[in-house]
């Protein structure tokens, strides 16, 4: 099946949620894949070849460098009608959860969002198992039609790296209308020397177990020692012991990092509903029946007053 991937770069480099896509995409093609790329000219895509690309379609036009949903959705569109794609695999993230829908809606395609893989061994056509409900249930849905748009969920398939492919790169100039582009982002104000939640690696997040915000250097410590971001749970922000764009969980930011820790966090559906992305989850309570330990992959129970300091000296003395 024609394949077709949207792989975004930052600062150069593909991100990790974008290997996933072009290697998934590689599986579901059982073939190389195409790829659309906005990144600078001069952008090194050879080692998209790992991962089954063999051709980009390079989008140098400023205007997608941080791209609003309705363009991209016309880009993809434009990109996928040349290349004849029958599938396409966005990563799943804000952007992509407007593109996706419009980008469908364009070509006319059925789309399912949230994919976690492809169900083996069913024998109606073009089954993907999708993460719902919060990651609380699986759904399995069947994609109808000639063209299908998927939105795969970070963390959720192992990369395969294969053979390096050359890549092949064709620039391409998406062709827009004044409808797509009604919204026009005047200026974007980044929150400077703090690492990103969403796009973070590692996160050490705090619940009420700290007790009040003069604790919080134990966990501004860890996450310095670890190179992490940091975050809290719902009634840290609400009682403004931590800014509101800290609070993850389902009303909050949804983070999908490899290494997530919750210290002094309960563990509530609503909390793990924002973590249950992160490749290893690591959860420090001295409640031994912490809901929070059912979806941790370490645990230790022990009071966090305690805890805290020893970790951080064990992980400056690693560094
Ligand atoms: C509609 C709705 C949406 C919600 N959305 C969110 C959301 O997005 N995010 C979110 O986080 N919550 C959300 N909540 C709230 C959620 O239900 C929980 O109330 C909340 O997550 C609990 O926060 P907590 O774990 O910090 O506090 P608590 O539930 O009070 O847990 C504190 C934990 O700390 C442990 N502890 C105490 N002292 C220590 C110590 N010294 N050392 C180690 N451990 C210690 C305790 O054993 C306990 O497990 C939502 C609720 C509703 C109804």
């Amino acid at each position: 099946m024609k394949t077709l991937v949207f792989l975004e770069f930052d600062n150069g480099v593909v991100k990790k949620s974008s290997i996933e896509v072009a290697s998934f995409g590689k599986t579901v093609a059982g073939t190389t894949v195409q790829a659309v790329v906005a990144a600078p000219a001069g952008t090194d895509f050879s080692p998209l070849g790992a991962y089954g690309v063999d051709k980009v379609w390079h989008i140098t036009a400023p205007e997608f460098a941080d791209p609003e949903a309705q363009p991209l959705a016309a880009a993809l569109a434009q990109a996928a009608t040349t290349a004849g794609a029958e599938i396409i695999i966005l990563p799943k993230n804000s952007l992509t959860d407007a593109a996706a829908p419009r980008l469908a809606a364009r070509l006319g395609a059925g789309v399912a969002t949230n994919v976690i893989g492809l169900q083996s061994g069913s024998s109606a056509d073009f089954v993907v198992k999708r993460s719902v409900f919060s990651g609380k249930a699986f759904a399995y849905t069947q994609v109808e039609g000639p063209v299908r748009v998927l939105t795969l969920k970070k963390n959720a398939v192992d990369v395969v790296v294969g053979t390096i492919l050359p890549v092949s790169v064709e620039s391409f100039a998406p062709l827009l209308t004044a409808a797509d582009t009604v919204l026009k982002r005047l200026s974007v104000e980044k929150t400077t020397g703090e690492i990103l939640l969403p796009d973070a690696e590692r996160v050490v997040s705090g619940g009420r177990g700290l007790k009040g915000p003069e604790n919080w250097a134990l966990i501004t410590d860890l996450a310095a020692a670890l190179g992490a971001a940091t975050a809290c749970s719902k009634p840290v922000s609400d009682m403004d012991w931590r800014p509101h764009h800290e609070h993850v969980g389902q009303t909050g930011i949804k983070v999908s990092p490899n290494l997530y820790i919750a210290v002094g966090i309960s563990g509530a559906i609503q909390h793990v509903a924002g973590i249950n992305s992160s490749k290893v989850i690591v959860a420090i309570n001295k409640d031994a029946d912490a809901p929070i330990f059912k979806v941790a992959d370490y645990g230790i129970v022990g009071d966090a007053f305690e805890i805290l300091p020893k970790l951080t000296a064990a992980v400056k003395n690693l560094n």
